[in-house]
């Protein structure tokens, strides 16, 4: 007996062409699932349930056609649900940013990313949580509430993606978008026990995502397995001529290896020594996410992984030039919302700035405000060059040091977090300690270079625990075949949070 939430993409795609399931009938298994966890969990901000059904009438009629004369192409998503976070354009559906300032913003058009899984039969679930302009590590700088973690209630499910990484943990959808600009795709994949890939920055178009720090977001991936991650990213990767930092580069149809060895024999892992160090992590890292990523690392070797101890001097500058750059194109990109063109606008206003002043000074959240004022400061004329300009140059300093471990390794294995999940509020009053949560995912966005995160562990308390992986840049299907190679071996990622069960929905296959 299985639940139909509980198949895998390609297993969800197969039923679907054999005529076995409909799309309906998967739409309405997670509908369903969103119905009964949505009061405890808050994944979404706005669930689409009814256009969920009709994308998925429309795939059935497409589905039945191909059947016919099964010889056409299909796409592999057609007929599959999808959760996109709230920071994604969708033509028609309103896409909030978590802020008030959006609240009733309705976008035109579709993000490209969007729009290429809609061209191919995919439904909408909903949107989903994030922490304000995707400005956060735990989702309660939502303007909409907080999402929970799925393994535990009582604690975040990372952030800013929290609510697409809650929503995939929890079975509320099989896969879900995110965005990661400093760790949002990672950090909360590993706090809720999923896999999550940041792709190469240009890989993914940025066209219709709301920008946030425009030379660090990229789109990414969630999914219960690499699977599912593989069939969604080489759909929404590729060139496009809407985003001028789009790289016009060939893409491989991705087909993962079934034999471990492949992937992993051979392989050369990094590992950093400076992420292992109290100087960098800060208060350090919790002794067993360390103990279970060096048994990850162990296992891969068995396969015939080598490894080799490397150095990243410069990590301990990832987080203040973080903190300068993307505050600071933060405050640029901020700057549209000004009551005139897009979203709120304050009602009783005396004067044009009166406008600005009243309808920037009540909808923005608290951070968004400090990352603007922050920005603001390090962009202002008399400190640029002492705090952006410098910001700048280490930066290169962090990519270029990147690029030279690379020479000599494959992957770079780090931890995707220090801890585990923390408590809803444990880091609320105190924004240094938050930004620290963000210390080993900062890097590979400041170099541009693609990571993935994926399940190896669970804590003492039953949090999950996440390894990253990070490669040269356009390395993403390596990354891809190693993960897959370890879920091959490993069954971490077959461990669902208790809350998801029990459901109806049973199905003989
Ligand atoms: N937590 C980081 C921040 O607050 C990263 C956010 C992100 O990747 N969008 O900026």
């Amino acid at each position: 007996m299985m639940d139909i939430i509980d198949l895998s993409l390609p297993q969800l795609a197969l039923s679907l062409r054999r005529g076995e399931l409909s799309s309906r009938e998967i739409a309405q298994a997670y509908l369903d699932q969103i119905e009964r966890l949505e009061p405890q969990l808050h994944a979404f901000i706005t669930p689409t349930p009814e256009l969920a059904l009709a994308q998925a009438n429309q795939a059935d009629s497409r589905l039945s056609e191909w059947r016919k004369a099964p010889h056409g192409d299909l796409p592999h998503l057609c007929g599959i649900p999808l959760a996109i976070k709230d920071v994604l354009c969708t033509a028609g559906v309103r896409c909030t940013c978590g802020s008030r300032i959006l609240e009733n913003f309705v976008p035109p058009y579709s993000a490209t990313a969007v729009e290429r899984l809609l061209e191919d039969g995919v439904l909408l679930l909903g949107k989903t949580n994030t922490d304000e302009f995707a400005m956060g590590s735990s989702t309660e700088n939502s303007a909409f509430g907080t999402t929970r973690n799925p393994w535990d209630p009582e604690r975040v499910p990372g952030g800013s993606s929290g609510g697409s990484a809650a929503a995939v943990a929890a079975r509320m959808a099989p896969a879900a978008l995110g965005t990661d600009t400093g760790g949002s795709v990672r950090q909360p994949a590993s706090y809720c026990g999923v896999v999550g890939l940041k792709p190469t920055y240009g890989r993914v178009s940025r066209f219709g995502l709301v920008a946030f720090g425009s030379s660090l977001d990229t789109v990414g991936v969630f999914g219960q397995t690499v699977a599912e991650v593989a069939l969604i990213y080489q759909r929404i990767a590729g060139h496009d001529p809407k985003d001028s930092t789009c790289v016009d580069l060939p893409l491989n149809s991705i087909k993962l290896d079934q034999t471990p060895g492949t992937a992993l024999k051979g392989l050369r892992i990094g590992i950093p020594d400076e992420y292992f160090h109290t100087a960098v992590a800060g208060s350090g890292i919790q002794s067993e996410v360390e103990t279970s990523i060096r048994q990850a690392i162990a296992q891969m070797e068995s396969f015939g992984a080598t490894v080799e101890i490397i150095h990243l001097r410069y990590t301990p500058y990832a987080l203040p030039v973080y903190y300068l750059i993307a505050p600071a194109e933060a405050s640029a990109n901020l700057a549209r919302y000004d009551g005139v063109r897009y979203g709120a606008r304050t009602e009783n206003a005396s004067s044009m700035w009166d406008v600005f002043y009243k309808t920037r000074g009540g909808k923005f959240g608290a951070e968004v405000k400090r990352r603007i004022m922050l920005g603001a400061y390090a962009l202002s004329a008399g400190y640029y060059e002492a705090y952006y300009g410098q910001a700048q140059k280490a930066r290169t300093l962090i990519k270029e040091e990147f690029e030279r471990a690379f020479q000599s390794v494959d992957v770079i294995a780090a931890p995707t977090t220090p801890t585990t999940a923390f408590r809803i509020g444990e880091h609320a009053d105190d924004p240094l300690s938050m930004y620290l949560e963000d210390i080993f995912t900062l890097p590979a966005n400041l170099a541009g270079v693609p990571a993935v995160t994926f399940p190896v562990g669970f804590d003492r308390q039953g949090l999950p625990i996440g390894m990253q992986l990070m490669a040269a840049h356009f390395q993403e299907e390596r990354l891809l075949q190693i993960a897959h190679a370890y879920q091959l071996v490993s069954e971490w990622h077959l461990h669902q949070p208790p809350l998801s069960k029990p459901h109806s929905n049973r199905l003989t296959l």
